[in-house]
């Protein structure tokens, strides 16, 4: 079914083929006579879909065996609280603050840590930039040290993690990758833990994956809930308490469907990486070729996946957006606090929705030249 092009921020578009297949399972799973949500978490249909997300997932991501996957619920907002409670040791943590969300990761962190220091912000460049790790100055004896990855609303991305090592600290990293998860391959020899809410590239929201070093399990402060202790999901198989099921089955397909996926002789995540940086290239160049949109994000630090941009005339803003409606394109005004437009093109969003935009928006600079 074809259908119009969604550039939400999130939750997000998922694949067709994706809730298709969901829909054509949704009242009767593989002739078990239930639907995915009816079942038991602890059946023997539900593991086995749990099973394969996590092996699918384990594959595609290349995530070493020293690492755990975990599927919990609560959203990137709760890891942040839930990050510190099992990880700061009531000692010192860093933080590199490069938006909105990295913001928010820190001042909640302030609740559980003795002291956060910022090692690094991008605030002086209205967040259009992310600090280079030359700059940083790490603390000694850090219990981690935080940085997103990808930053959703400035459109900012990490397209190398630091090496901490290097800067002199032994702070295991974590990372918020929330929005860009799955759309490049991840370098786990430089992480200690990574987290991310489905909704914007794996699924519908009300699953957040966890994918953490062993021995970063059992540290957790004795106020951390129990659901929320790592060590506990963990060796519960992220069946301590319910899990999200449907969002894991969701992702689960999602899974399939990126394994699926080819371009240019590569499969998986490294198809999705050049398609990503096609359509990226494909939109980061109509932008600055034209007269009358603009992306004020340094070029290095480009987000692969959130394009913010503006007209140099905002007057025209609603009228922009009435006509891509009326074209199929949707969800492209920005997030509040920045305005002018933003497209997200996730792995969902194929390359012929960005030339779609890319279409549109050549044709409305010209009507109103
Ligand atoms: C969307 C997003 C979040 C928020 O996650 P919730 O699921 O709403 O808690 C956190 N971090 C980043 C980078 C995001 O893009």
């Amino acid at each position: 079914m074809t259908r119009p092009y969604n550039f939400s921020a999130g939750p997000a578009a998922i694949p067709s083929e994706v809730l298709e297949q969901a829909a054509a399972e949704m009242l009767d799973w593989h002739g078990s006579g239930m639907g995915v949500m009816e079942m038991s978490h602890r059946g023997k249909e539900f593991l086995s879909i749990y099973e394969k997300a996590e092996a699918d997932l384990r594959e595609l991501l290349a995530v070493p065996s020293h690492f755990k996957i975990l599927f919990m619920q609560g959203g990137g907002l709760a890891e942040n609280a839930i990050v510190p409670l099992n990880l700061s040791r009531a000692g010192v943590v860093d933080f590199v603050v490069t938006g909105s969300w990295s913001q928010k990761s820190q001042k909640e962190a302030r609740k559980y840590a003795s002291e956060v220091n910022i090692v690094a912000t991008a605030e002086e460049t209205g967040f259009t930039t992310v600090p280079d790790p030359a700059s940083w100055t790490v603390s000694r004896g850090a219990s981690y040290l935080h940085l997103c990855s990808n930053e959703t609303i400035h459109g900012t991305e990490f397209h190398q993690l630091p090496d901490l090592k290097a800067l002199g600290s032994d702070a295991p990293l974590v990372i918020d990758f929330s929005s860009h998860v799955a759309s490049r391959p991840v370098d786990w020899s430089r992480v200690g833990l990574a987290f991310g809410g489905a909704q914007k590239n794996l699924g519908p929201a009300g699953l957040t994956l966890v994918i953490v070093r062993e021995d970063l399990l059992g540290h957790a402060l004795p106020t951390c809930p129990s659901a929320f202790d790592y060590k506990i999901v963990a060796d519960n198989q992220s069946m301590y308490n319910t899990p999200p099921t449907w969002g894991i089955y969701i992702a689960g397909l999602t899974f399939q469907w990126l394994k699926r996926q080819t371009e240019g002789g590569l499969t998986g995540i490294a198809a999705m990486e050049q398609r990503n940086i096609a359509k990226a290239t494909l939109l980061y160049n109509a932008i600055d070729q034209s007269q009358l949109y603009v992306n004020k994000v340094a070029a290095n630090c480009r987000s692969r996946m959130n394009i913010p941009f503006f007209l140099r005339d905002e007057s025209r803003n609603d009228a922009f957006l009435a006509g891509a409606k009326e074209r199929g394109l949707l969800q492209l005004k920005g997030h509040k606090s920045v305005g002018g437009m933003r497209a997200s093109i996730y792995n969902a969003m194929p390359l012929a929705g960005v030339q779609a935009l890319v279409d549109y928006m050549r044709e409305f600079e010209q009507k109103h030249a």
